[in-house]
């Protein structure tokens, strides 16, 4: 047991050393920052890298902070999944900047907590909010939360959005108040859907999943049918989700055809923007998405398409009451006094589940300020025009087709030499991507459209020159061919 007067503290020892070690910190990791294309894009984790990683028992006794970063730098810096490389295209994943990453550090040094409370901190985040409504075609009073991402942000706006049309009170009786509650959706929907009617304990069988178009568009006509019949057997209708950008081909579903449909039926519109959301700041780009400011609700992330680092999304309620109402709640340890530090209360923890945040909003305020959102938009068309250069050339390849609409970012292709029966043909394309990603030449991902295995490259990819896409269509040329002979 110690001493009341031991003045034990986690404050560095010598300042001056601790200085000098962070310095290091910073400049290391800019450096790696900036030479990002001189290595491969991936490289697999060496086995002694991984043991060390994985066995070490709980440290009892100090290594010092010099000792723990040199490891970091050692072992864990160099083995990411690549997505900060310049030809990273798997998955959708974002890929950082350098500002971000300051802004982070800088965030971590204030350790804000932002519930809310008096504090500049706050007045930053609400800023940062009202600027993504505005961006985002929302009226500027529309409530919105910083969170963890898209993910998340959909789960609040689908919370929202049974809270406000369940018809009874959700939060007292939960599920046990009326009839089934159902949501309205495309099968192309992301895994977050099911994850939240889970959640919600309403169940997967809540979430109706309407066929799509030839163009991975939601089926309009489908979705009402879906609903009437529901209707008649006594279910109750509450949300249609809309998708600005699926996550499979970019698709963007029919949104004004969807806000209207749920205008008619009194429905909640929640659209999922994940990244495609982030089209809307350019106005070249912007009536793809069109019919997205009618939603009551919006989810997007600012960690794909909008280049910040990990974590950041946003979602944004027209309705700012419906917004509070679905999880206000405030004891009396947390009581809005009107004056002294928790004056105007905690209207953070009142829009969501959580109650301790961080500052995530410093990245988004500083970097919308240094580069203005028309040099965002700029990247984001950049990206679009890489797309669909990408996409017309990957086609000009022997037996390569694209099998998707271009829509926006996402090129999703397959080779498809003839005469090879379609499941061989998976196959090929299942080792045609892993040799791309093994030789380090970089990093599509793979998925299933219409049944087949598919390559897909979605570039939300600030760092991405069209010299990085004519590295992956050689190799594509070169790969496809050796397949093509056997090898
Ligand atoms: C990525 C993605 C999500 C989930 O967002 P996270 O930030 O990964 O939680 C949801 N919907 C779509 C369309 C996505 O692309």
């Amino acid at each position: 047991m110690r001493n009341h007067q031991d003045d034990l503290t986690l404050d560095p020892d010598d300042w001056h050393a601790f200085r000098a070690l962070a310095h290091r910190m910073v400049d290391d990791s800019l450096d790696h920052m900036a030479t990002l294309r001189d290595r491969a894009p991936w490289t697999p984790i060496p086995a002694d890298v991984r043991a060390a990683l994985t066995a070490e028992p709980l440290p009892h006794e100090p290594q010092g902070a010099e000792r723990v970063y040199d490891e970091f730098f050692e072992r864990v810096l160099p083995y990411t999944n690549g997505n900060r490389h310049p030809r990273f295209w798997g998955w959708i994943q974002g890929n950082g900047t350098a500002l971000g990453m300051m802004a982070d550090m800088l965030a971590a040094g204030m350790n804000a907590h932002l519930a809310g409370l008096d504090q500049a901190p706050k007045l930053v985040e609400l800023q940062v909010i009202a600027w993504l409504a505005e961006s985002m075609g929302f009226p500027r009073d529309a409530s919105g939360l910083l969170v963890s991402g898209g993910s998340m942000a959909n789960i609040l706006g689908l919370a929202v959005a049974r809270h406000a049309k369940a018809g009874y009170d959700v939060r007292q009786e939960g599920m046990f108040g009326g009839p089934r509650l159902t949501v309205y959706t495309s099968t192309e929907v992301h895994s977050w859907a099911q994850k939240a009617v889970e959640l919600f304990g309403m169940g997967n069988a809540s979430l109706r999943r309407v066929p799509v178009d030839a163009a991975l568009r939601v089926d309009v006509a489908a979705m009402r049918a879906a609903i009437a019949a529901d209707r008649a057997r006594g279910e109750r209708p509450i949300c249609i989700i809309g998708s600005a950008g699926t996550v499979n081909s970019a698709a963007i579903d029919d949104l004004h055809a969807l806000a209207d449909l749920a205008k008619a039926e009194d429905l909640w519109f929640h659209v999922d923007g994940a990244f495609g959301a982030l089209a809307a700041l350019s106005p070249e780009l912007a009536p793809l998405v069109a019919g997205m400011e009618r939603a009551d609700s919006l989810a997007f992330d600012l960690h794909k398409w909008g280049y910040l680092p990990y974590e950041i999304a946003c979602v944004l309620v027209r309705d700012a009451e419906a917004h509070r109402a679905t999880f206000a709640l405030t004891p009396t340890y947390l009581r809005d006094e009107g004056r002294g530090v928790i004056a105007g209360g905690l209207p953070f923890a009142d829009r969501g589940p959580e109650l301790t945040r961080g500052f995530k909003a410093l990245k988004v305020w500083m970097t919308l300020k240094a580069e203005g959102v028309g040099r965002i938009a700029d990247v984001i068309e950049q990206n679009v025009a890489q797309a669909r250069a990408f996409g017309a050339a990957v086609a000009r390849i022997a037996h390569v087709e694209v099998v998707a609409p271009v829509s926006l970012n996402v090129v999703c292709f397959r080779y498809a030499p003839p005469g090879v029966a379609p499941e061989v043909q998976d196959a090929l394309n299942k080792e045609l991507l892993l040799r791309i990603q093994e030789e380090g030449l970089a990093i599509p991902s793979g998925s299933q459209l219409g049944g087949r295995y598919i390559l897909r490259v979605s570039c939300t990819n600030h760092r991405s020159q069209w010299s990085d896409f004519v590295a992956l269509l050689d190799g594509v040329a070169r790969l496809t061919a050796a397949l093509d002979s056997g090898a």
